[in-house]
């Protein structure tokens, strides 16, 4: 029988494989993609949060403790577990060399990559790189991967992990780590979550997924309906405004709209309907999604002048151009009259001010509602451009309870062999909000516990069944 049982081949299932088999454990990894797929949303990444009190290779300047720590209870508005927030926040202060023993390098931040060159250590060759990386140390050190092989239920006596079940085979292990990623690619449960709302829409029909199809919470639903507590509401997620015309699936980081604080936003009623420029983009980029969800046909378009063009990443796809504003609204076919009217407001309400989009800037406007606060400049220099937005969910906050060690717990009880780590918990520090970077932090510092934990778990039911 093999000593420690990992569920998913992400980042956090990868953490927690090589973690245990380091402690001595055999391991084996069961991955519901092919091969060719594998690394869930972790191949989509490209950095993590790092806490540091000086300078560090690829980091520049501080990011102390307190200030990562804030920065999580603002986004989460409180709805975190410190305890378990502060244990990754350090985790993610010495993590770096473990990971660069495993094949990981790190490169500067990106121009264009929400300004986090203080904060958030780079991958090079983005997670995919990460992702091959981990799969080719774990195979070095021996611990088996099999791919297509999705696990549908598990085998439990009362809080102990006994077996995994992938259809009709039964897969025995002494400890199991649960890392098989939320449930943002399960449509219904989506459905199920987000349910009609008073326009008799089903919001989340017009989702996209950013991230893999492979994430359908089909272990989570297992273990809450096996009694294991949970943490976090079903419709607390990531979510992005995205381009409306991105893949369902795996359009990754290419498909993320970044004008939004240099333009305007509106829905199909022509209409604006949240401040663009309320806080810097790195800290609202994740709200957007949400908003856009909220509209009618969940459906919003990022409208930008010439005076943009050059200030953010520009998207994958090109954007609809006019060179008048009534050509841009037939082409858009939104209602022109109505969409004039809206840019005439908006235009003078603008107040001169010095624009800066380094900083908060004074350019606002005055007696609008919804007002933008900052870099509000008239759109009024053709060509205009616009991106027509879509929700895209990054991934799902809903999922399993635990502590310290990482245990799966049953009525407050922990499991003595049955761990969870990744976005299967990340709810516990992330009870909703986002801070760029952050889901790495969880999954690599809960990844590496539980494999810890799972390791010595089965080794000492080993030492335990030879004495
Ligand atoms: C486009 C995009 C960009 C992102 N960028 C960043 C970033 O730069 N920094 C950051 O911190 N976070 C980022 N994230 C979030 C980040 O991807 C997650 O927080 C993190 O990858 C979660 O790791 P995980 O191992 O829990 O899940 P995943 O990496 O999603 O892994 C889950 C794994 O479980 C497998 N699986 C699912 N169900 C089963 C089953 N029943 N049986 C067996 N296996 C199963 C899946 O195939 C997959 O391999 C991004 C996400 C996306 C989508």
């Amino acid at each position: 029988m093999v000593d420690v049982l990992v569920i998913g081949g992400g980042n956090a299932a990868l953490c927690a494989a090589l973690t245990a088999r380091e402690a001595g454990a055999t391991v084996l990894m069961l991955e519901a993609s092919p091969r060719a797929w594998r690394g869930g949303n972790s191949q989509h990444t490209r950095n993590l949060r790092c806490m540091h009190d000086a300078p560090q290779d690829v980091l520049l300047d501080a990011y102390p403790e307190e200030e990562f720590w804030q920065d999580l209870l603002k986004v989460t508005a409180g709805q975190t577990d410190e305890a378990l927030a502060r244990l990754v926040i350090r985790d993610s202060s010495t993590v770096r060399p473990w990971m660069r023993r495993h094949g990981v390098h790190f490169q500067p931040s990106l121009s264009g990559a929400l300004h986090t060159a203080r904060t958030n250590a780079f991958f090079m060759g983005g997670g995919k790189a990460l992702v091959n990386a981990y799969y080719r140390s774990a195979e070095t050190l021996g611990v088996q991967v099999r791919y297509e092989a999705p696990v549908t239920r598990i085998e439990l006596e009362g809080e102990r992990f006994l077996a995994a079940w992938v259809g009709g085979e039964r897969i025995a292990a002494r400890s199991c780590v649960l890392a098989a990623g939320g449930f943002e690619s399960n449509r219904e449960w989506l459905r199920e979550a987000w349910g009609r709302n008073e326009r008799g829409e089903y919001p989340s029909d017009q989702f996209l997924i950013r991230g893999t199809r492979f994430n359908t919470g089909v272990l989570l639903r297992f273990m809450l309906d096996a009694g294991a507590d949970s943490v976090g509401d079903p419709t607390q997620a990531h979510m992005v405004a995205i381009d409306a015309r991105a893949p369902l699936y795996d359009g990754g980081i290419c498909t993320r709209i970044d004008c939004v604080s240099l333009g305007v936003v509106v829905n199909r009623d022509a209409q604006r309907f949240y401040d663009e420029g309320e806080d810097f983009w790195p800290k609202r980029y994740a709200i957007w999604g949400r908003l856009v969800a909220q509209q009618p046909g969940q459906t919003a378009w990022s409208i930008i002048d010439a005076k943009a063009v050059g200030r953010f990443m520009p998207p994958v796809f090109p954007g609809t151009r006019a060179q008048t504003l009534p050509e841009l609204a037939r082409a858009l076919g939104l209602p022109e009259q109505e969409l004039l009217a809206t840019l005439h407001a908006y235009n003078a309400a603008c107040r001169p001010g010095s624009f800066d989009h380094t900083r908060l800037d004074d350019c606002r406007t005055e007696g609008l509602s919804p007002a933008k606060s900052h870099w509000a400049l008239p759109i009024d220099k053709a060509p205009f451009t616009a991106y027509a937005l879509r929700p895209g969910v990054t991934f799902t906050y809903l999922g399993l309870r635990t502590d310290e060690t990482a245990a799966v717990r049953f009525g407050d009880r922990p499991s003595p062999n049955l761990y969870v780590a990744g976005e299967m918990m990340a709810g516990n520090v992330l009870g909703r909000g986002y801070t760029a970077g952050v889901g790495m932090s969880i999954g690599t510092a809960f990844g590496r516990i539980a494999g810890q934990r799972a390791a010595r778990s089965a080794l000492g039911q080993a030492r335990h069944a030879a004495a």
